[in-house]
């Protein structure tokens, strides 16, 4: 059975898509098979993995609404072993739609995706930046929360509310949701503040922050233009060994 992560972190911009998407991808490329739920209405993990359409008419959206199977709205992506399903601007109104559903709201990903993944090895939700109906969805299909850090002066604001849904999710909705890693973003080893949130970070995560840290690379920023993963825009680059480093100790942790 897939073990299902939600990539999540209510901050914006602190890298869950470019997260999710790398991971996977070099995941992928190692031989295991991952499947890419994008669950943001912005659908940016689409865009880096080559669908560009923000009206896609074989979305996330679509799979909520009942309107097909999940097993139907999976693409292929241009590494084997590594496929998504879309999501579109659609997506934005699902969060009221899903508040009109008097029973079982949170769990209406979860019903979906769990067939779906099965087959895979991994089944990542990358999750929009906020805390509202669609992440609770995520959180709820989730056996573990991923969350991106930008190693920041304002990196863990917000977090303890974060870290209160998904304390709230585990006890009314999913009990086996935990904390599964911390991936530290953007990263800058020579520099002081990075050095210093790290330490806050690691007071409250321990050893679920992943040794192999995401460095600031340009080469990350552009990939997904072209819609690919690093892995396949440059694999050289210090983006693409990163994500590759992070690949390797996600697998031995397991
Ligand atoms: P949102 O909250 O809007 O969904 P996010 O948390 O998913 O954002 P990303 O989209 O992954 O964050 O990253 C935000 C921006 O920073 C993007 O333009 C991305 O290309 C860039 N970026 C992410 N990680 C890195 C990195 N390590 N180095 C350089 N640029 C990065
Ligand atoms: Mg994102």
């Amino acid at each position: 059975m897939a073990t299902i992560l939600s990539f999540s972190n209510q901050k914006g911009g602190v890298g869950k898509t470019t997260s999710c998407v790398n991971l996977a991808a070099s995941l992928a490329l190692k031989g295991k098979r991952v499947l890419v739920v994008d669950f943001d209405p912005q659908s940016n993990a689409s865009s880096a993995l080559g669908v560009f359409d923000k009206r896609e008419k074989r979305s996330v959206y679509d799979v909520l609404c009942d309107r097909m199977e999940m097993s139907e709205a999976i693409r292929h992506s241009e590494i084997a072993g590594l496929d998504f399903v879309p999501s579109s601007s659609d997506l934005a109104g699902a969060e009221l739609e899903l508040s009109q559903i008097v029973i079982g709201r949170e769990r209406v990903l979860e019903e979906k995706l769990r067939s779906a993944a099965e087959g895979y090895d991994f089944a990542f939700i990358d999750c929009p930046p906020s805390l509202g109906l669609l992440t609770v969805n995520a959180l709820t299909a989730s056996d573990g929360v991923v969350v991106p850090i930008q190693c920041e002066f304002f990196a863990l604001e917000g977090l303890s509310q974060m870290m209160n849904t998904v304390k709230l999710v585990k006890k009314h909705l999913n009990a086996a949701l935990e904390v599964y890693g911390v991936i530290l973003t953007m990263y800058d080893g020579r520099s002081k503040l990075c050095k210093g949130v790290l330490e806050e970070i690691l007071k409250v995560f321990g050893d679920k922050v992943y040794d192999a840290k995401i460095p600031r690379n340009i080469r990350l920023a552009e990939a997904p233009s072209y819609g690919k993963p690093v892995a396949l825009y440059d694999k050289k680059c210090a983006g693409a060994v990163a994500y590759d480093a992070l690949a390797k100790e996600f697998l031995a942790r397991l």
